[in-house]
C-alpha cells in the first residue's frame, strides 16, 4: 500500500498500515531495522545522515496523519532547533507566553547569542498574535500550551497573517505535541510546519526520544531546508528508536482514546475536589493541569503521596504521571507555582482516581 492508496482510510487504520514493506510473498510484515551508516555507491542515499530506510516507514505514517510531508529527529527539542533555522540571523520569532519550557529555553539561548529577537504574546488573543507578527520571520504556536492548556486558534491566526501580511507573513510552525495528529491537524488550518516531540503520545511507552516534523506539502522549499538542516547538523534518530515509534503510533488510537475518556472522568471529579481550585481541560485528550490549594508544599506532599501515579515530567506515555511543572527552573513566572500537571495514562479509571483522590486527602492543609 502506498500513502496515497491510504488517505481514503480513517486514521487509526492508517497508523496500523502505512510503512510496512510491499505485501510480497514471504516478505516481513514490519519493516525491517537498519543498522548502517553507509550504502553501497551509486544508490539513492549514500550516507546514513542523509536517510535511512526504517526512518522512511514512519514518515510515511507521521506524513499522512499530519497531512504532510514527515522528517524524523533525535527528539523534540531537534526538531524544533531545525525550525529556528529558518529565523535569518537577527530575525524576530513570536511565540505565546507558555509553551514548552526547553522552547523557552531554546528562544532565550538564541536571543543572547544575538542570533534572533523574540516577542512573547497572550496564547489565546488572535488579534494580539497577528499584530506582533509585524516584520517576524517564523512564528511558533503551541496548542494545546504546556502546561497551562489555552487553546490558539490556529485556524483564525494564519487567516489572521494573511490578510494583513500576504505573502510576507511569518512562516507558521505549531507544535502538535499535546494534541497528536488524531485530535488536530494544524497544517489544514494553513500552519506550514508540524512539530511532535514524539517522545510523549506517538512513541507512548516512555522509553524513546524522538522528534519529527511535519511540513505542508505547499512548502517544498521549507521541506528541502529542514532536510538539509537534518543532515548538515546531524540531529538524526537510531534506527532503533524509530522502530520503538512506529511501534508506538500503531496503536496511538487505542491509547489516547482511552486517555481521553479517563481524563474527562477524572475532570469531573476534580472539579469537585475541595482541595482543587482550578482545573485546566482543553475539553480533548489526555492532558490535564490542575491547581491545588495550600501552596507549594501541598503541592509537592500530593504528588510525593501517590502510589501509581509516576511523579516524574513527560508525558504521554501509557502509565499516568504527575508533576509540579514550576520545580523546573526554565518555567515561566506566570505558571501558578500551585499548578499541577497531569498526564493521564490508560490504566483503569477507578484505580487512578483513587490513588489521587487518597494523594489530596492526605497532604497536609
Ligand atoms: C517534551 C516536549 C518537547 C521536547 O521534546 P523532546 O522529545 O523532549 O526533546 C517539545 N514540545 C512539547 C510540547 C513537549 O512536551
Amino acid at each position: 500500500m502506498t500513502p496515497h492508496d491510504g488517505e481514503a482510510l480513517a486514521p487509526g487504520t492508517r497508523a496500523v498500515s502505512l510503512g510496512r514493506p510491499a505485501r510480497e510473498p514471504g516478505a516481513p510484515v514490519n519493516v525491517p531495522v537498519t543498522f548502517t551508516s553507509t550504502y553501497a555507491a551509486d544508490g539513492a542515499v549514500d550516507y546514513a545522515r542523509d536517510g535511512n530506510p526504517t526512518w522512511e516507514a514512519l514518515e510515511e505514517v507521521l506524513g499522512s496523519l499530519e497531512g504532510g510531508d514527515a522528517l524524523v529527529f533525535a527528539s523534540g527539542m531537534g526538531a524544533i532547533a531545525a525550525t529556528m533555522s529558518l529565523v535569518p540571523v537577527g530575525g524576530v520569532v513570536v511565540a505565546p507566553t507558555h509553551v514548552y519550557n526547553g522552547t523557552t529555553g531554546q528562544l532565550a539561548d538564541r536571543e543572547v547569542a544575538g542570533a534572533l529577537t523574540q516577542r512573547r504574546v497572550a496564547p489565546e488573543d488572535v488579534a494580539a498574535i497577528v499584530d506582533a507578527c509585524e516584520g517576524a520571520d517564523v512564528l511558533h504556536l503551541e496548542s494545546p500550551s504546556n502546561p497551562m492548556m489555552e487553546v490558539t486558534d490556529v485556524a483564525g491566526v494564519v487567516r489572521g497573517l494573511v490578510e494583513r501580511y500576504g505573502e510576507d507573513r511569518p512562516v507558521v510552525v505549531c507544535d502538535n505535541t499535546f494534541a497528536t495528529p488524531l485530535a488536530q491537524q494544524p497544517l489544514t488550518w494553513g500552519a506550514d510546519v508540524v512539530v511532535h516531540s514524539a517522545t510523549k503520545y506517538l512513541a507512548g511507552h516512555s522509553d524513546a526520544l524522538f522528534g519529527a516534523l511535519v511540513v505542508s506539502g505547499e512548502r517544498p522549499d521549507l521541506l528541502e531546508r529542514l532536510h538539509t538542516h537534518r543532515t548538515l547538523y546531524g540531529a538524526i534518530p537510531g534506527p532503533m528508536e524509530t522502530f520503538l515509534v512506529l511501534r508506538g503510533v500503531r496503536t496511538l488510537h487505542l491509547r489516547l482514546e482511552r486517555a481521553e475518556a479517563n481524563a474527562r472522568e477524572l475532570v469531573a471529579r476534580l472539579e469537585e475536589h475541595p482541595v482543587v481550585q482550578r482545573v485546566r481541560y482543553p475539553g480533548f485528550g489526555g492532558m490535564v493541569s490542575i491547581e491545588v490549594a495550600g501552596g507549594v508544599e501541598r503541592a509537592e506532599a500530593i504528588c510525593a503521596a501517590t502510589r501509581l501515579w509516576v511523579h516524574s515530567t513527560s508525558l504521554g506515555g501509557v502509565e499516568s504521571q504527575i508533576e509540579r511543572r514550576r520545580r523546573h527552573a526554565l518555567e515561566v513566572e506566570t505558571v501558578p507555582e500551585t499548578l499541577l500537571r497531569l498526564s493521564v495514562g490508560v490504566e483503569d479509571v477507578e484505580d487512578l482516581w483513587a490513588d489521587l483522590a487518597r494523594a489530596l486527602d492526605a497532604s497536609p492543609r
